[in-house]
């Protein structure tokens, strides 16, 4: 029986990209040696790094003037890191808070001393669609962070606020890679891996060069002017996370890009979604402009039901798509690497429940 992951994270790899790990491993381009076991300072790895760095530029078009960061500690570093960082002129932030991470955000801001103002939230819409912003004071917040796709509550911006002057810094764990934005509209990007990326261990950061180096003595593994010096070799990184995301992004490229991915990530979640607007047993909560083209949430309003949905859909080889425990129902993450099939294949599954429920 054909598998098909819908985890939210760790998430389903593009299966070349496992086949092309299970055939280096053993010894990487004949060195006698897997990529596990080389030093990050040797010219096999540095080859694989500079690769990595290059590929993501070209397939996000990313500025020159835009530096591309390597850390660990997963995005929830980056709640920390990115204030440190970054909110050094008004040690204020604006958030707009879209549910689970925007708030985790704003809370690690807080916890090193920076003032966080939530400007919107549609909590009062349980999350269901996304807060937006009437007025951004001038002068007045370092940044505002978006998350610019909420993986739990299944929502996501198309559409980018509009903050003027003031910078943007965006979480784009779940979307990052599977839909375009533009990073010039951007001062910062923070993204984990394990979504879009490959394997756990790596986080992104994108910012721009200007708005570093402006807090001296930062914590070292958190400071963003010393990654970029160093090339993001100040300690030993995450080297086998580093060498998955090469393949993914080398498999991005073979496939069309980021363009072609989102136009795919469109077709998988119109699927999904087009049949569960139709439906009369199953419900998409979230207003049609906000939903996510990566993690679509949907429920039966009956936690029993979603319970048997969830345990017969893993039956017939569809696993992992509980909802999240905040939201509850069902939810399927289809990042770049799910196959349209394995919608269909869940579509198929859905139907026929539907049909033998009644
Ligand atoms: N932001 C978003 C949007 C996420 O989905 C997640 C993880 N699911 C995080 C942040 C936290 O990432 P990590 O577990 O890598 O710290």
């Amino acid at each position: 029986m054909t598998i098909y992951n819908f985890s939210a994270g760790p998430a389903t790899m593009p299966a070349e990209v496992i086949q092309e790990i299970k055939n280096d491993l053993p010894s990487y381009k004949n060195s006698g040696m897997s990529v596990m076991e080389i030093s990050h300072r040797s010219a096999l790895f540095e080859e694989i790094f500079q690769k990595a760095q290059q590929d993501m530029r070209d397939l996000l078009k990313i500025p020159d003037n835009y530096q591309v960061l390597f850390f660990q500690g997963g995005c929830t570093l980056q709640f920390t890191a990115a204030p440190l960082n970054l909110a050094n002129k008004y040690h204020r932030i604006a958030l707009l808070d879209s549910g689970h991470w925007a708030e985790r955000a704003g809370a690690e801001a807080k916890r090193v001393g920076v003032k966080v103002d939530v400007l919107d939230s549609s909590e009062k819409d349980h999350y269901t669609k996304l807060p937006s912003l009437e007025k951004l004071q001038k002068d007045t917040y370092d940044y505002l962070h978006i998350t610019t796709n909420n993986t739990i509550e299944g929502t996501a911006y198309t559409q980018l606020p509009n903050t003027d002057t003031t910078e943007l810094v965006g979480d784009m764990s779940s979307n990052f890679m599977g839909q375009r934005y533009d990073v010039k509209q951007f001062g910062a990007i923070m993204a984990g891996a394990q979504k879009n990326l490959g394997i756990a261990g790596l986080t992104i950061v994108i910012v721009r060069d200007d708005l570093i180096g402006k807090v001296p003595n930062l914590p070292s593994m958190l400071d963003y002017q010393l990654f970029a010096k160093k090339e993001s070799m100040f300690n030993t990184p995450p080297v086998f996370a580093i060498y998955a995301a090469g393949l993914v992004l080398q498999w991005l490229k073979n496939q069309g890009g980021i363009d072609e991915m989102e136009h795919r990530n469109r077709q998988k979640s119109g699927l999904l979604y087009d049949f569960l607007d139709n439906s009369k047993l199953f419900e998409a909560p979230v207003i049609k402009k906000d939903r996510s083209l990566t993690n679509v949430v949907f429920v039966t309003g009956n936690p029993e039901i979603d319970q048997q949905v969830v345990s017969q859909a893993a039956e017939s080889g569809l696993v992992n798509i509980k909802g999240h425990r905040l939201v509850g129902g069902m939810r399927a993450s289809l990042y770049n690497a799910m196959p349209y099939e394995g919608v269909e294949h869940l579509v198929d599954f859905l139907k026929n429940f539907e049909k033998n429920y009644r």
